[in-house]
């Protein structure tokens, strides 16, 4: 079967989680099948094999089940973006703003070497604040964006279109399958 159809199949919808009126694209039934897993890492990797990647980072916290798999893959490093207040170490913070309030990402200031080309991955592309946060946080490391990878994009959300306000190309961006409004 087509990813896009298996994945369709696969990702479960779970209404008003967590507050009223957001439907809720849980992943976890992907993590239960490995051949669509490996084939949705291996997807992931090869979009981005041309140019090619130095680091992948994830953003917690599905963005870690999947970015280190597809560090793992690709025989790269992997460094985790957190919430505040859970890296121990000298730390980069970039705020963001969610549908309701604010939120801040984190990386360790040695995540990554200068100058390297950092693929991000996560495991959904809402209305992109927080890959537009990881992305500020590539820069202000002096990282190269070589992309951003997910699983799902929300297409209605306009994650695009913030995402290229902060610098990325639409071609930095790759998602395996799109949901619309009500889907
Ligand atoms: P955003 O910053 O709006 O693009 O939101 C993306 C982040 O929030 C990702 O890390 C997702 O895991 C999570 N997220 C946002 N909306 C949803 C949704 N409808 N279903 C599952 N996860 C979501």
């Amino acid at each position: 079967m087509d990813l896009r159809d298996s994945l369709r199949e696969s990702i479960r919808t779970v209404p008003d989680f967590p507050k009223p009126g957001i439907l809720f694209k849980d992943i976890t039934p992907v993590l239960q099948d490995p051949p669509l897993l490996a084939r949705c890492v291996g997807e992931i990797t090869r979009a981005f094999a041309g140019d090619g990647f130095d680091v992948v980072g994830g953003i917690e916290a599905r963005g870690f089940i999947l970015g280190a798999l597809v560090a793992h893959t690709a025989g790269k490093p992997f460094f985790p973006l957190r919430k505040p207040g859970k890296l121990p170490w000298n730390c980069l913070r970039e705020s963001y703003t969610l549908e309701y309030g604010e939120a801040e990402l984190e990386i360790h200031t040695d995540a990554f070497p200068a100058g390297q080309r950092v693929l991000i991955v996560d495991d959904l592309l809402a209305t992109g604040g927080t890959a537009a946060a990881a992305a500020r946080l590539v820069s202000r490391g002096k990282g190269v964006l070589a992309g951003v990878g997910l699983l799902v994009e929300l297409t209605f959300l306009g994650g695009r279109a913030k995402l290229r306000a902060a610098g990325v190309d639409d071609q930095q961006i790759r998602s395996l399958i799109g949901f619309g409004e009500g889907e």
